[in-house]
């Protein structure tokens, strides 16, 4: 048995296996999510804060970013589904839940993975608007696609821009998988089904 062999190819990613092309890797998001909770943690500071996460895709980025937020806040979710599970927006927004989380009386950041026709977002923001009396309201999501939207809204803070594609990872799914990537790529056309 030969005493060694030299191997120097990187071992494989068991992790970025199902990609095409990896936009964000774990290190990228973390530096951006830094950045944006040191932000948030100067607008917000001394004003009550609670953050309204949207489920499923939201909850990886909410995750990491309230610890990046060195101030007291409180955190509140809502599912909704705009995708159904497909590849395309279906245009509706449909709610899970009937009661809206309380806020009255809080500054309020509602908080989601992605920005693209906005038309969730813009819905959330509708009803809590018109349903609750939160002191100030505003939107955070990871990342913005640079898209003509459908509904007229653009996120208040936004950690990174891109263009049209289909994206998943670090909370995003493809058919409810992939949210538990570390990284956030494009996933391969000719995987097995
Ligand atoms: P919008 O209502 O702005 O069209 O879409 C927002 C929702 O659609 C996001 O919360 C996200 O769940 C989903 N979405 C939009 N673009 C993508 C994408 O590229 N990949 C994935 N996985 N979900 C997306
Ligand atoms: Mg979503």
């Amino acid at each position: 048995m030969p005493a060694e062999s030299i191997d120097t190819a990187p071992p494989p990613d068991p992790w970025s296996a199902p990609l095409e092309r990896v936009l964000f890797d774990a290190g990228q998001i973390r530096a951006r999510v830094a950045e944006m909770g040191a932000r948030l943690t100067a607008d917000y500071a001394g004003k009550p804060l609670t953050i309204v996460t949207i489920l499923q895709g939201g909850a990886v980025f909410m995750a990491d970013l309230i610890r990046e937020i060195h101030l007291p806040l409180t955190i509140e979710s809502l599912s909704v589904a705009s995708y159904h599970g497909e590849t395309e927006s279906s245009g509706r927004v449909t709610f899970h839940q009937s009661r809206l989380p309380a806020i009255d009386g809080r500054h309020v950041l509602v908080l989601d993975d992605i920005l693209d026709s906005g038309r969730t977002l813009s819905a959330i923001l509708d009803r809590l608007r018109t349903e609750r009396a939160p002191l100030s309201l505003r939107t955070v999501v990871l990342l913005s696609k640079r898209i003509e939207r459908a509904a007229p809204i653009e996120a208040d803070y936004a950690g990174f821009e891109i263009g049209g594609e289909f994206i998943v990872g670090y909370g995003l799914d493809y058919r409810g998988e992939f949210r538990n990537l570390p990284v956030i790529g494009v996933l391969k056309t000719d995987r097995p089904a």
